[in-house]
């Protein structure tokens, strides 16, 4: 009997949900190719790395992780090792230049092309370089997009690029001039989702509340949301990433309407000092950002809110400092992701001259980071007693025995009892509030949360 030598393949990730997005494409597009999934990299016959440069730490991790598969290639000479995402977008041909052992380079528009890019390999064994950027077509078009093995939760994109030129992003560089998918592409999409058993959508896009006001769009970023309300089968819709600027009073509102859309929003400060946010470009007042959290209060009064911060940014006194201090404890975030700033190629601030010492920025990291580690425990602490819905995604981490499932303001629960599936939507009372999570109890079927 012949046996069949089936191809595997190993994709490593970095960064954003739109990097996590693009990875399950590329998977499902090599699965459509009779690739099977392999568990380690050891195991693959390609390895595919989709790769981060918003900040150096990501950037630099990319580049030890090739040096790890260097040894790899030496031991398999007919493994492929290719490189997508931002690093690529960035660096081009200089990758190849740089990493002998590196087989083919993918920018952010060309994963469609990883199919052809195979071929020529198998044939010349030429390496190859793709990184066009502008004036490509939707890629998200031209990649199948979900698979009969989907999970509950899945990300939709809804847009590509930016145009805000925040002075410290490498963003508008690496994926370009932002433009909107065309609605009835990503509305045919959640409904194939929606046939597989997806309960959750995440729309995703660099700035999402502008959707449809760019090339590509045709209706309004509140519409669309009210189109995918409508899609039997997906009860709960979440979208990131918001910038402020562009959150409007509609948008607000609909998380007072629409009973889909879940009860959080990220929306990302980055600085409390208005001085430091006019540097950054960010184009907003610290008064405008607390105008619209307050608007998202009153209409939706347990929304769960979460923000970038960054700290050290060139220029930021200890008065700017103070300021983004005193924004936290006026939000009073659920939660927030915090960054010391990095020089980044092609930005602006790169080339600004006052820049923030190494061992002042970590003074100032640690602090936000422990004065939110406070807040987040006091907010985690109003959700003990009362009754919420999990969507169940799989097995506890820090408990075999236990499940864990996201609520609606996107808190982590692990709960005890019996298992559900994941996938369920499971009716829970919390018991306890911890510093990141909280723990809930099953209750008795048929009791439904207020
Ligand atoms: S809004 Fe600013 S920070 Fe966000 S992706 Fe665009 S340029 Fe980067």
């Amino acid at each position: 009997m012949a046996i069949m030598n089936i191809k595997k393949f190993f994709i490593q990730t970095f960064g954003c949900q739109m990097n996590v997005y693009d990875s399950e494409r590329v998977g499902y597009l090599l699965e459509g190719e009779g690739y099977e999934r392999a568990e380690a990299p050891e195991e693959a016959d390609l390895i595919f790395l989709n790769t981060c440069s918003v900040r150096e730490k990501p950037a630099q991790k990319v580049y030890s992780a090739l040096g790890r598969f260097q040894g790899l290639k030496e031991r398999n000479p007919r493994l492929l090792i290719g490189v997508g995402g931002c690093v690529a977008q960035q660096e081009g041909e200089g990758l190849l230049e740089r990493f002998s052992y590196v087989d083919f380079v993918l920018g952010t528009k060309e994963l469609p092309r990883l199919k052809g890019i195979l071929k020529d390999l198998e044939g010349s064994g030429k390496r190859q370089t793709a990184i066009g950027l502008e004036g490509r077509v939707d890629p998200y078009a031209l990649l199948p997009s979900y698979s009969p093995r989907s999970k509950a939760c899945s990300f939709v994109s809804i847009m590509q690029g930016c145009d805000n030129y925040c002075t410290y992003c490498v963003v508008p560089f690496v994926r370009g001039r932002e433009v909107s998918r065309p609605s009835r592409d990503i509305l045919e999409e959640i409904r194939s989702l929606a046939s597989c058993g997806v309960k959750e959508v995440t729309l995703l896009g660099q700035n999402v509340n502008s959707y449809g006001q760019k090339p590509g769009g045709e209706i309004g970023f509140v519409q669309l949301l009210e189109a995918v309300e409508a899609i039997s089968g997906i009860e709960r819709i979440r979208f990131t990433t918001s910038h402020p600027k562009d959150l409007s009073g509609d948008l607000a509102g609909a998380f007072g309407r629409l009973s889909r859309l879940c009860e959080h929003i990220h929306l990302p400060l980055q600085s409390g000092s208005d001085r430091i946010l006019r540097r950054m470009n960010r184009g907003y007042t610290r008064e405008e950002y607390w105008e619209k959290v307050q608007a998202l209060r009153r209409n939706c009064p347990d929304i769960s809110i979460t923000a970038d911060l960054m700290v050290g940014f060139p220029g930021e006194a200890e008065e700017d400092f103070a300021a983004t201090v005193k924004m936290i404890e006026r939000v009073q975030f659920d939660e927030f992701f915090s960054f010391k700033y990095s020089d980044r190629p092609q930005t602006r601030a790169r080339l600004f001259a006052d820049k923030v010492s190494e061992d002042v920025s970590q003074r100032r990291l640690e602090e936000i980071q422990t004065l939110q580690k406070k807040i987040t425990r006091q907010r985690n602490k109003r959700w003990e007693g009362r009754e919420v819905e999990v969507l169940v995604e799989g097995r506890s981490k820090t408990n075999a025995e236990e499940s864990a499932g996201r609520t609606r303001t996107r808190h982590l629960v692990n709960f005890s009892g019996k298992y559900d599936p994941d996938g369920a939507l499971v009716k829970l009372k919390i018991t306890k509030a911890l510093a990141h999570s909280l723990i809930g109890e099953a209750l008795p079927r048929g009791e439904t949360p207020s």
